[in-house]
């Protein structure tokens, strides 16, 4: 059933997509852990490395479709270096590299909002940062946080480079929410409307 409707919307995403906005561009995308680390846990068990891969999976069809040279850093579950990560997106000379994420939080079920981070001060990290948020926030209806933090993967960029903590795992109702792999299909659509803003809007 999910194909199905991938399918259908994949068609509609290619027709809709703003002409040439995302070919020749290069787009690293980063699932976030993997292997030996698994990332946030849900309260019920759900693990952040298995619906960030699912998510950069979805999403990396969805850039293909409009035409966007894309590279995974992981396709599967296995262990990776941070600095290797970012090595693939600066050897590349990516135009873009998204780590994707699921944040956490302990004691506070009711916490969950998206946030997106960058560094650079000197690159347009920020602006793509805004960008994305902005859809996230259109998506899930309720204010995020942009916000500049050192991160190790976002500290050794070259290239532009954000990280989309998408939402909270270890919220109950979006935990189950995010077992649904319809609304990861959702993420990766909100998320590839950010990234398609910052490369109309921005000229780049
Ligand atoms: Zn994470």
């Amino acid at each position: 059933m999910k194909n199905f409707i991938i399918l259908i919307f994949m068609l509609a995403i290619v027709e809709m997509t703003m002409a040439g906005v995302l070919s020749g561009k290069l787009i690293v995308l980063d699932p976030g852990h993997g292997g030996m680390d698994n990332g946030a846990v849900g309260p019920t068990g759900l693990k952040e490395k298995t619906i960030n891969l699912e998510l950069a999976l979805d999403l990396y069809e969805i850039l293909k479709a409009q035409g966007a040279n894309v590279i995974l850093t992981r396709k599967n579950d296995e262990t990776m270096y941070l600095s290797d990560r970012i090595a693939i997106a600066n050897e590349k000379h990516a135009d873009l590299f998204v780590c994707i994420h699921h944040n956490s939080v302990e004691n506070a079920p009711e916490i969950d909002r998206t946030q997106v981070y960058y560094w650079s001060a000197t690159d347009t990290s920020k602006n793509a940062a805004i960008d994305i948020l902005s859809s996230l926030e259109n998506f899930f209806g309720m204010k995020g946080n942009l916000l500049r933090t050192d991160f190790k993967v976002l500290k050794l960029a070259k290239v532009p480079a954000v990280l989309a903590e998408m939402s909270f795992i270890s919220s109950p109702k979006r935990e189950k929410w995010l077992r649904d792999p319809f609304n990861i299909w959702r993420e990766a659509l909100a998320l590839d409307d950010g990234i398609l803003k910052y490369f109309d809007q921005r000229g780049i």
